[in-house]
């Protein structure tokens, strides 16, 4: 027995190349089954579901739903290229969460990657989205044909029936192949500024002949744990021509995060501006109170640069957190890696915690460079900041159905208010909306409740405005 045994061990050591031929030819076989070679665009139509991750009312809840009427992506493989084309509806009743809601009636939305450019387009509009560019890019190398073009290209490995590869600094993939060398689940991870390595996985299935080209007409995506994408494709196009063109305002401002605008509001306040998301600087007697670090690493290294060059002699000592949306604390884990304490609502706490030790493998950022895990204090409804001469209150915005841990920041002498998401000012002199947003009929409910006595308003979107501003837009203006 113990002869057969060590007989088999050296026969099959003797087959392993053979087995690797095999496995070799496996990648091949995919790409003849699915068409790969022919395909050098491809555009899916359909309909469904898609959630807006990031933006759940609480961090244990799933993302946020929506029903997407029409869902077009063409993906360009050769000129790397994505445009998704979406008319989407509110999904949840009452509106819960972020993302934009309440959307009233249709909404299109347009998202675009080309090369290393990510930006949206809102009617005429083009607005850089850097913080989108590596999701973007994985949304297309993890499509049914580019999974393979790019397993090819990144000298995949074949076990069994799961083709690996990684691409340094941006993402590994695992694809699973079914009977038919078809693809039937992507497992992804991928850096993302708020988790660190950020899974992502996705489901195709029942199959169809598209003009000679298979392509699943179910689609499912899951994003950190939770449904990102349910869609059921009607219409396949191929080779037709995709726009790869970058809009010259997009190539023109390679990173638009580095760019700080910054206007003294009081005596030791700054409203750090300049691109989508703003934070505020607060001057105490020994340190500094830094409210907001959104979007990512690139946005939270200039806010601190700026930061440094307002006041050179203070350490930063906190970072206020409104809310864990994504957008609203993608720069926490760069702040963090400074050594400085995160304040956020209780709600939010273990959230915070968890993300700000959480790995970074696929690529390291500061606080995984630096070894660090970021330190997180909460509060419920209240919490006073004071040196004896400034004081800064942060409160709970109770019942707002924005984010259940949605907290303000009052500056009582100043009579300053910042807020992130409840309140966001339409440009000047656009008419009010229609009908009232109800995250913001809620901050005026809770600046009447705690009787903040508020001059301007500092929106963490947008303009620093009067308050009279608010009343207006929720028509209380009488
Ligand atoms: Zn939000």
């Amino acid at each position: 027995m113990r002869m057969f045994l060590s007989r088999l061990a050296a026969i099959l050591v003797l087959l392993s190349p053979l087995v690797a031929t095999a496995q070799d030819a496996s990648l091949d076989s995919v790409a003849k089954a699915m068409g790969a070679a022919s395909v050098k665009t491809i555009q899916y139509s359909g309909s469904g579901v898609n959630f807006q991750v990031g933006q759940n009312y609480s961090p244990d809840l799933p993302w946020p739903r929506f029903v997407v009427k029409s869902y077009t992506r063409a993906a360009s493989y050769d000129t790397p290229a994505l445009r998704d084309d979406l008319v989407r509806l509110q999904g949840e009743d009452p509106p819960r969460g972020g993302g934009g809601q309440p959307v009233r009636g249709e909404q299109q939305q347009i998202f675009v990657m080309s090369g290393d450019f990510a930006w949206n387009v809102t009617g005429d509009v083009v607005n850089p989205t850097p913080v989108a560019l590596i999701d973007r890019q994985l949304q297309l190398w993890t499509t049914p044909h580019g999974v393979v073009k790019a397993a090819m290209a990144n000298k995949a490995t074949v076990q069994g029936r799961v083709v690996a590869f990684s691409v340094p600094g941006k993402f590994r993939v695992k694809a699973a192949v079914d009977g038919q060398n078809l693809i039937e689940k992507v497992d992804a991870v991928v850096p993302h500024a708020v988790l660190g390595d950020l899974p992502v996985e996705i489901c195709y299935s029942d199959y169809k002949d598209f003009g000679g080209v298979k392509f699943p007409t179910k689609i499912k995506q899951t994003i950190g744990g939770y449904p990102a994408l349910e869609l059921n494709v009607s219409d396949v196009q191929l080779n037709a021509a995709v726009d790869t063109s970058v809009p010259d305002p997009i190539r023109q401002t390679p990173t638009p995060y580095a760019r700080v605008t910054t206007q003294m509001v009081a005596d030791g306040v700054w409203f750090l501006s300049g691109g989508s998301h703003n934070s505020v600087l607060i001057e105490m007697k020994d340190h500094l109170i830094l409210v907001e670090s959104p979007l990512n690493e690139d946005r939270a290294a200039a806010v601190l640069g700026e930061v440094k060059s307002l006041v050179s002699n203070k350490p930063l000592k906190y970072v206020v957190a409104t809310h864990h949306h994504f957008d609203h604390s993608g720069g926490l884990r760069a702040i963090a890696a400074e050594g400085v304490t995160v304040i956020a609502h209780d709600a939010n706490k273990a959230f915070l915690e968890k993300a700000l030790a959480a790995p970074a493998t696929v690529s390291p950022d500061r606080l995984a460079k630096a070894g660090k895990k970021g330190t997180v204090e909460s509060l419920r409804d209240r919490r006073v900041l004071t040196d004896g001469t400034r004081t800064v209150e942060l409160l709970h915005l109770a019942g707002n159905t924005h984010h259940s841990g949605l907290i303000m920041a009052y500056l009582p002498k100043e009579k300053l208010l910042v807020e992130a998401d409840a309140f966001t000012p339409a440009p000047a002199n656009a008419p009010p909306p229609p009908v009232a947003n109800p995250f913001s009929v809620n901050l005026a409910e809770n600046i009447k409740r705690l009787s903040l006595a508020v001059d301007q308003v500092l929106p963490l979107h947008g303009r620093i405005v009067p308050i009279a501003e608010l009343h207006r837009a929720i028509g209380h203006d009488h």
